[in-house]
């Protein structure tokens, strides 16, 4: 039994095994979308638990291919990473975001609502990440304390002084850093401990199996005490159904996202869970 539920929790990304011709076919198409502004987003809840309050939305690329209608971005961020394009990519998910964000702003008061942003390891490699950083926050007005970046322990294993001055530089502006898919990743535990974040997105392969899955759940479990011990914010992934959530409030999750809770939403509709919540 153990050897099967282990095998059932292992990760698994899509294998992205796009064909060469294919992949160059798209990449071709994905640098016109982009100059035609076909890339949008998509803001899907998080919530606080018990509680179940919206305390903030995760940022999503969508692609509105005119020919092949949406196209997700497991086929389209690694196109976009081999090909360097995700920098254009990523500054305009950005650009959207803070714009959205700027709109909400002033209905926001004391509500701790935040927007998350993904990073990829290409951008935070980047020398001009802090002037493209600098640059989007200036010309959109977003309050940089709500928003969060959201990089993956493969970003982080690179090299450790470059990534943690990235962090720090990050930081000092005012955002808060999120390790994404935590568990997934070849980071180590000392690794870790030398960078500065703010908290830790349990990977949905240990969630979405966690309550037939005795192994997944000691996994979220020990993800959710490490974050406890390290004084930083644990958000679950893939909360699909009710019980799932009532057992991550039980072992002390404090917040989560998933199909349960919200799907992907439009900016408009977004806009609308918005208003609700400043009670406009
Ligand atoms: P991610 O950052 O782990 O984002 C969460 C993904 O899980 C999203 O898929 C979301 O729609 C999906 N999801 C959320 N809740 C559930 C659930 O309850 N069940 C299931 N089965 N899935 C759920 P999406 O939008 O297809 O994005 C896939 C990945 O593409 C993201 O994974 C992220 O790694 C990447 N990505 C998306 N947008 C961007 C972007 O702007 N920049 C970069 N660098 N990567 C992005
Ligand atoms: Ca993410
Ligand atoms: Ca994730
Ligand atoms: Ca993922």
């Amino acid at each position: 039994a153990k050897a099967r539920g282990r095998a059932r929790c292992i990760s698994f990304e899509p294998a992205m095994r796009t064909a060469p011709l294919q992949a160059l076919r798209l990449q071709t198409e994905l640098r016109r979308a982009l100059e035609r502004d076909e890339i949008g987003l998509a803001l899907q809840p998080v919530v606080d638990l018990p509680g179940r309050r919206l305390i903030g939305f995760e940022a999503l690329a969508r692609w509105a291919h005119p020919g092949r209608g949406s196209v997700p971005p497991a086929e389209f961020i690694p196109i976009a990473e081999e090909s360097g394009l995700i920098v254009a990519l990523g500054e305009m998910v950005l650009r959207k975001a803070c714009a959205l964000l700027r709109t909400w702003q002033p209905r926001l008061g004391a509500t701790a609502l935040t927007v998350s942003v993904n990073v990829s390891p290409v951008q935070l490699a980047r020398p001009d990440l802090f002037e493209l950083v600098d640059g989007v926050i200036a010309a959109t007005g977003a309050d940089v304390r709500r928003l969060k970046l959201e990089v993956t322990e493969t970003a982080l294993a690179q090299d450790l002084d470059i990534v943690s001055s990235r962090l720090d530089g990050l930081r000092q502006r005012g955002f808060r850093i999120l390790i994404d898919d935590f568990g997934t990743g070849y980071s180590s535990l000392s690794r870790l401990h030398r960078l500065p974040f703010d908290g830790l997105k349990v990977d949905q392969s240990f969630v979405r199996p966690m309550l037939h899955d005795e192994d997944c759940r000691n996994i979220v479990r020990t993800v959710v005490a490490l974050g406890h011990a390290l004084g930083v914010d644990i958000v679950a992934e893939g909360v699909e159904d009710p019980e799932t959530g009532r057992e991550l409030a039980r072992m002390g999750c404090t917040s989560a996202q998933g199909y349960h809770f919200g799907r992907p939403l439009s900016p408009a509709d977004a806009g609308r869970l918005v208003e609700r919540l400043s009670g406009g």
